[in-house]
This record gives C-alpha cells, sequence and structure tokens, in this order.
C-alpha cells in the first residue's frame, strides 16, 4: 500500500514563494551531490550536538538555499528519528507556508542589500518562545548581502542564542561577511558537483541537446545551468554568433551592446566569449600547421597577431568572469573593455584560411 502524501512540486517559474520553497526542498533530496551534507546534517541532528548556527558556503547555482529549506524541514519535523518525514503537522505546516516557527529574511525587490529591518524582526522573533512547544528556525539568505547594520544586528542573536534555535546563514561569497559572524557560525561548504555528475541530474530532469553548454556557462552549477536553460541556451549561442559576425564587419554600437549584456546577464556571455577564444585559438592553431612552408611565412606574421589578439580576448574574458562572481564591479565597463578586445580580435582574422 502506497503511503498518500503530499508532493512536493517540481519548480514552477514564477511559483509563490510555498511552491518555491517546496520546488527547494524537493531538489535538495533528489541532488546526488548534496547527500553528503544531508547525511552529515541528519545525523548531527539526530545526535546530540547540532549547531545554533549554521552557515552553508560555496558557489551560487549548487543548492545551497535548498539545503537550507531541507534544514528547516529538518529540524522542525516532529519525528525526530525519520526527519524530515514529510507526513507530520509540522511538515505539513511547512509544506503549507503556515509554519508559525519558520522565519526568513531575504532581498526584497529589487533590493541590494538584506535590510536591518529584516533582520531585526528575524532576530527578535527568534528570542520569542516556540508556538509548537519545539524549534524555531530562520534563514538568512543571501547573508553575504547583509547591510553592514543588518549584519550587526544578528550579532547578538549568534552571541547569545536563545535555546532551541537554530539561524542558517546562506552565502555564495562567505569571505563578505564579517568575521565575527562568520566565526560564530558552524560552516558547511557545498561545492559545485563534477561534471558528470552534474549533467546526468541535468538529464534526468529533462531531456535538451544543450546542457553540457548550459552547464558549461554555469561555471558547473547546475542550477544556474537549469535558469540558464530556462532562458534559452540555444539562443543565447546564436545571439553570440550574430554579434560576432556583426563586430566582424561595420560593427555596433559597443557601449549600447554592453548596455544590453548588463540587462541580460553579462556573466554567460562573459562565460561564451571565454570559451568561444579558447576554441578559436585551438582552430587558427591548427590553421597554421595545415600550411606549406612558403605559406607559412608569408601567413605568420598576421596569424600570429590574429592568434595573440584571441589571447587576449580569452585573458580578458576570464578576468571579466571572475570580477563578476566576486560582485561589485562595474559590468559595463568590464564589458565594454572586452568587446573592444573582440572587435580586434575578430578583425585580426587573416583573409585566408578562415576559421569558421
Ligand atoms: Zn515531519
Amino acid at each position: 500500500m502506497t503511503v498518500k502524501r503530499k508532493s512536493t512540486a517540481e519548480p514552477t517559474a514564477g511559483g509563490t514563494p510555498t511552491d518555491l520553497a517546496n520546488a527547494a526542498v524537493a531538489l535538495a533530496v533528489s541532488a546526488p551531490w548534496l547527500e553528503p551534507q544531508r547525511r552529515r546534517l541528519a545525523e548531527a541532528w539526530r545526535g546530540t550536538r547540532f549547531p545554533h548556527a549554521l552557515l552553508l558556503r560555496g558557489p551560487a547555482g549548487v543548492g545551497k538555499a535548498a539545503l537550507a529549506e531541507w534544514v528547516a524541514r529538518l529540524v522542525l519535523c516532529d519525528e525526530r528519528q525519520q526527519a524530515p518525514c514529510g507526513a507530520c503537522s509540522s511538515c505539513q505546516l511547512l509544506a503549507a507556508g503556515n509554519h508559525p516557527d519558520f522565519l526568513r529574511a531575504g532581498l526584497e525587490e529589487d533590493a541590494r542589500q538584506v535590510k536591518i529591518e529584516a533582520v531585526r524582526a528575524l532576530a527578535l522573533a527568534l528570542t520569542m518562545k516556540s508556538y509548537r512547544q519545539g524549534y524555531k528556525v530562520a534563514v538568512v539568505a543571501p547573508a553575504d548581502r547583509m547591510s553592514p547594520g543588518a549584519a550587526n544586528a544578528l550579532l547578538k542573536t549568534l552571541e547569545e542564542p536563545a535555546a532551541n534555535t537554530v539561524l542558517i546563514l546562506v552565502a555564495d561569497q562567505a569571505d563578505r561577511l564579517p568575521a565575527t559572524v562568520a566565526s560564530r557560525c558552524q560552516q558547511l561548504r557545498v561545492p559545485r558537483p563534477d561534471p558528470a555528475t552534474a549533467l546526468h541530474w541535468l538529464e534526468t530532469r529533462e531531456s535538451r541537446t544543450d546542457w553540457e553548454l548550459c552547464l558549461d556557462l554555469a561555471y558547473g552549477s547546475p542550477l544556474r545551468a537549469v535558469s540558464i536553460a530556462a532562458t534559452g541556451g540555444a539562443t543565447l549561442a546564436r545571439d553570440m554568433g550574430e554579434l560576432l559576425e556583426a563586430l566582424a564587419g561595420q560593427g555596433r554600437d559597443l557601449i549600447s551592446e554592453a548596455e544590453r549584456w548588463v540587462k541580460a546577464g553579462a556573466a554567460e556571455r562573459v562565460r561564451w566569449v571565454e570559451f568561444w577564444a579558447a576554441r578559436a585559438v585551438r582552430e587558427a592553431q591548427v590553421g597554421e600547421g595545415s600550411h606549406s612552408l612558403d605559406m607559412r611565412v608569408l601567413h605568420s606574421t598576421t596569424q600570429r597577431r590574429h592568434i595573440q589578439s584571441l589571447f587576449a580576448v580569452h585573458d580578458s574574458a576570464r578576468e571579466a568572469s571572475g570580477w563578476l562572481q566576486r560582485g561589485s564591479v562595474n559590468a559595463q565597463l568590464l564589458v565594454e573593455g572586452l568587446l573592444l578586445d573582440l572587435v580586434r580580435a575578430v578583425r585580426s582574422r587573416p583573409a585566408e584560411g578562415k576559421n569558421s
């Protein structure tokens, strides 16, 4: 006989916060690379020592926020040994988005920082008695985007945690957190899965031919690959192909092109250029080898210059990627610089032995 229980929904674009939270939990359970973290946390919970404060850190798009949702269900479930059971009244309240002892603070619409008011309210709520005579759990995500005031407001909670409370911080860039905050949390790293694991997981979710491209563009982060796929990985490749042609011809206005990139997601485009340049260097080098000796001498100066310009594109794309990952950078200026390098490279291409 099958036990009927409310199934957790798959992620849906623009779902309610509850839909999203349920989808996140389903994801945390289905992701094989989160298994060691889940096991460690479940063991700690069934044992005697569970941290008052947990910092989930690691690159963007690997499922840290999903894991935080799962931890909330682990800690709030009424059946400690089977937690999260999905069937008890606590689990049902969480699935319905109605658990009174679960709190969240995050970015409000279009805000760049997690505000002090949100963190204060959460810290205050943690000091109050549990409504269900159990634990209280609070998640701050993205914690690395807390304003200095907000981070400060969290300090007292970290220094003198109330009994039976768990605070979970989620950070892509944990080194941006004040040391006073980070050092008071038990830190759990969530690394990127290896590409084969990520690819397999993506393919079991949905059959697509461009998962590998999406995963590459996402720096190997599977959840980011999902969102790139949702916004059209193939479309991106086509747009970029058209851009290269335009740059080789009469060109495009680089400033407005950079604006478009920043609006549409500069990181993926910069990453695409990095791949493109690496491939173009290889192809140009192979092309050079295929000429006769006389041709090679004739060819070599322009060809070498072309290869150098491709290396320059590759290096600036890689550097720009790093900056964009770390955030707090003038993306517009960065992209304009990269586009200039790109123009130089596509226009330095020798007329003969063109690379496709
Ligand atoms: Zn339960």
